[in-house]
């Protein structure tokens, strides 16, 4: 069987039988594989902290018909502070979640690995109140390098500079000026809400979460990213179901 080197982070990790794993890993060079890792369940050393969720590790892997097999591995590293909070957990299980939808099995997309890298990093490091802003930076990011970059300097249908305020159509991947308001699904936008898309269409992925946004805007741009991403991937996400259920609702009177 031909021997496969390659680096990567395991995105997936299930039980296959009673000491056999099955893990998902992206990778740079061979996009995301699945990985037969045989007696990963019964092993407390390398292989069981290689095949864990997270993880990052130099394989050594047969080729195998259906799938990769694991020969060895040495572990880089993990994302320590994820792995202990729960929280975090489900925000990059649900990263995770769309990476499978993003990178195809076998398909290298290394800018789909580095904003992926860089999400990980940053949640692993971030506090509470930046959970959110890093989840919408991170969504929003995903549908623009998949190819669906919108219009967002001029009204689609005049050409005007849209500055203050505005509707995103998401059908029509664009910004529309006030007074041409678009038929079919759109989210009114306003200032913050349209600098923020600009940047994280524009800046660079190792910058992406660098920008701080309002509660105000936080907000606006939770209704456009899950109305973008459902419409774009084709898909709900339900990771964050739970977590976004449990948050306070500030609006509500008391
Ligand atoms: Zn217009």
């Amino acid at each position: 069987m031909k021997i496969v080197n390659t680096n990567g982070i395991v995105i997936k990790s299930i039980k296959y039988s009673e000491q056999d794993k099955i893990i998902t890993v992206l990778t740079r060079d061979l996009g995301r594989i699945t990985v037969m890792a045989k007696g990963a369940l019964r092993s407390k050393g390398n292989i069981g902290i290689v095949t864990r969720f997270l993880s990052c590790s130099s394989f050594c892997l047969f080729k195998g018909r259906n799938m990769f097999v694991l020969k060895d591995a040495e572990f880089i590293t993990t994302y320590p502070n994820i792995e202990l909070d729960i929280e975090k957990l489900t925000y990059c299980s649900h990263f995770a979640d769309m990476m499978m939808d993003i990178v195809q099995e076998g398909q290298s997309f290394p800018e789909a690995i580095d904003h992926f890298l860089y999400a990980i990093i940053h949640m692993n490091s971030a506090n509470p109140n930046q959970y959110e802003t890093i989840r919408l930076f991170f969504e929003l990011r995903s549908v623009f390098i998949m190819g669906y970059t919108p219009r967002l300097d001029q009204c689609i249908l005049c050409d005007k500079e849209i500055n203050e305020e505005a509707y995103f159509s998401i059908s029509n991947d664009g910004m529309y000026c006030c007074e041409h308001k678009p038929s079919g699904v759109k989210v009114e936008i306003h200032k913050q809400g349209i600098e923020a898309l600009r940047y994280i269409a524009r800046t660079s992925a190792k910058n992406l979460y660098r920008m701080q946004i309002s509660p105000e805007t936080i907000k606006s741009l939770e209704a456009l990213s899950k109305l973008y991403v459902e419409s774009k991937l084709e898909k709900k996400y339900t990771k964050m179901d739970m977590i976004l259920s449990l948050r306070p609702k500030k609006d509500l009177p008391h």
